[in-house]
C-alpha cells in the first residue's frame, strides 16, 4: 500500500466546515496518513487569515503596545472551530504561553502559531498523533532549511507512526529558535514529509481544481491542464503561473514523486497530476499545447551594425556590460546583423542612460534603441515536440488577432516558445492562442 502526504491549504481549513470537508477526504482513502495542514484562511473575500492577523499582533507586542483586542480575535477564531467541530479540546494553555511569548520570541514564532494550532485542533479532530513541526523541520541559524536533517528527523520520528498531522510553514533552528520558510511556505513542509516518508503521491488540496491553461481573468473558463510536467510548470511559473511555493518542487522532484492539485470543495474532480518529465514518453493524449502564461514589465534593447555576424566578440562585448552594470538579461533573439536584449524594465531602472553609453563605447552599433513596454508569452508544451506546425499556427492565430510579434524565442527542448508583443496585446494574444489550440479542439 502507498502512502499518500495531503497538505490543506488555508481557505481549505478556514471553519469547523471547511475542516469537516478535509477530514471526509482523509478517512476516505487509507492512504493518505500524513496531514500537513495551514492556518486557517479567509472563510470570505474580506476576512482576514490567521497568519495575517498573527503577524498584525506581533508589530503592536514588538512596538509595546496594547494588542489583546488583536489577540482575543485570534482565540476566538479557533474557539469557534472547536465548538462546532464539536470536539473536547481546550488551547487555553496554548493561548497562554502564545501570548506571553509574543513579543519576544520573533516574528516568525508569532506567525509560526496559526498552523501550530490548527495542527492540534485538526489532529484532535481526527483522531491522529500531533508531530510539533518544530521537532522535524531543521532551519541553520541563518533562517535556511536543512533538508539531510530534516529528512533524518521526520523519517526517524515518523517511522512508528501510522497517522499523523505534522503542521505546515514552520520548523526550529538549530540553536532552538522557531522559524519560517516565506509565505505559502506549507506546501514546502508538504512535499519535504513526501519525500521522507518515500509518497507514492503528494496531494496538495486547495480552492481550485487544478492549474488551468491560461489565466482565468484574461480567458473565460479556460480548461484544467489533466498533466504537466515539472520542466512545464518551471516554465510557466517563470511567466507567473503562480501554483505552489517554489521551493516546494525540489524535495519531490528529485525522489519522483508526483504531486496532485485537487480541489477541497471539490474532491470529485481529478485536479491536475505534475508529474517528473520522463513520466510522459508515449502519453499520446496530450494536447499540443499544455498552458500559455505571459508577464508584462520587459523591455529591449534592440542592436544592428553592419558586418555584425562576423565581428569575433561582439555578443560578448554587450553581455559584459550587461553583466558590468549588474542587469539580468532574460532573452537574446539575434539576426545576422541585428541583436535585441530582452530585459526586466525594473532592472533597468535609474541605468537606463548609463546601459545605451556602455553599449555605444563596447560595440558602436549602427542603431541603438530602447523599446519600453514588451510583454512575454510563453506557450509550453511537450507535446510540441512531436507536433508539426506548432509555431505556424501560433503566428498564425497572432496574425489573424491582428498581433504585432517583436520577438519570438524557441527553446532548444521545444518545450516552449516565447513571444514578445507590446503589452496592451498581451491579453488578446493569449486569448488567440486559446482559442487557436484548445477552444478548437474542445
Ligand atoms: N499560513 C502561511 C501563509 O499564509 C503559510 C501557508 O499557508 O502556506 O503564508
Amino acid at each position: 500500500m502507498g502512502i499518500k502526504v495531503v497538505k490543506f491549504g488555508g481557505s481549505s481549513l478556514a471553519d469547523a466546515n471547511q475542516i469537516k470537508k478535509a477530514a471526509t477526504i482523509i478517512k476516505s482513502d487509507a492512504e493518505r496518513r500524513y496531514v500537513v495542514p495551514s492556518a486557517p484562511g479567509k472563510r470570505f473575500s474580506d476576512d482576514i487569515k490567521v497568519t495575517d492577523m498573527l503577524y498584525a499582533c506581533y508589530e503592536k507586542a514588538s512596538l509595546g503596545e496594547n494588542f489583546s483586542e488583536d489577540f482575543a480575535k485570534i482565540m476566538s477564531r479557533y474557539n469557534e472551530i472547536i465548538a462546532d467541530l464539536g470536539i473536547d479540546l481546550s488551547l487555553d494553555e496554548q493561548f497562554d504561553k502564545i501570548r506571553a511569548n509574543l513579543a519576544t520570541a520573533g516574528r516568525e514564532y508569532a506567525a509560526s502559531r496559526g498552523e501550530y494550532l490548527n495542527g492540534i485542533v485538526i489532529a484532535k479532530y481526527l483522531g491522529y498523533e500531533f508531530v510539533d513541526a518544530a521537532e522535524v523541520i531543521v532551519f541553520s541559524d541563518e533562517g535556511v532549511m536543512m533538508r539531510r536533517e530534516t529528512r533524518a528527523k521526520l523519517r526517524e520520528r515518523l517511522a512508528g507512526i501510522e497517522r499523523a498531522v505534522i503542521p505546515g510553514f514552520y520548523g526550529k533552528s538549530l540553536s532552538g529558535v522557531i522559524r519560517t520558510f516565506s509565505r505559502g511556505g506549507s506546501d514546502v513542509t508538504g512535499s519535504l514529509v513526501a519525500r521522507a516518508v518515500r509518497a507514492s503521491v503528494y496531494e496538495n488540496w486547495t480552492d481550485v481544481s487544478g492549474i488551468l491553461v491560461a489565466d482565468p481573468r484574461v480567458v473565460d473558463s479556460p480548461i484544467v491542464i489533466p498533466v504537466i510536467t515539472y520542466k512545464e510548470l518551471r516554465e510557466l511559473s517563470y511567466m507567473g503561473f503562480s501554483v505552489l511555493h517554489e521551493d516546494a518542487i525540489f524535495p519531490v522532484r528529485t525522489a519522483g514523486i508526483p504531486i496532485n492539485i485537487r480541489n477541497t470543495n471539490s474532491p470529485e474532480d481529478a485536479g491536475t497530476m505534475i508529474v517528473p518529465d520522463s513520466d510522459t514518453d508515449g502519453d499520446v493524449a496530450t494536447r499540443t499545447i499544455t498552458g500559455i502564461a505571459g508577464k508584462k514589465g520587459f523591455c529591449a534593447i534592440n542592436m544592428e551594425k553592419g558586418m555584425m555576424n562576423s565581428e569575433v566578440g561582439f555578443v560578448r562585448d554587450v553581455l559584459n556590460v550587461f553583466a558590468d552594470l549588474g542587469i539580468n538579461v532574460e532573452h537574446m533573439p539575434s539576426g545576422i546583423d541585428t541583436l535585441s536584449i530582452i530585459a526586466d524594465a525594473s532592472s533597468l531602472e535609474g541605468k537606463q542612460e548609463q546601459l545605451l553609453s556602455a553599449l555605444r563605447r563596447a560595440v558602436n552599433p549602427d542603431v541603438l534603441e530602447f523599446e519600453p513596454e514588451i510583454a512575454m508569452l510563453a506557450v509550453v508544451g511537450r507535446g510540441m515536440r512531436k507536433t508539426r506546425g506548432t509555431a505556424a499556427r501560433i503566428f498564425a492565430s497572432l496574425a489573424h488577432g491582428r498581433i504585432n510579434v517583436k520577438m519570438i524565442d524557441q527553446g532548444s527542448s521545444e518545450l516552449n516558445v516565447i513571444v514578445g508583443v507590446h503589452e496592451n496585446d498581451l491579453h488578446q494574444a493569449i486569448r488567440c492562442i486559446y482559442d487557436a489550440f484548445i477552444s478548437s479542439t474542445l
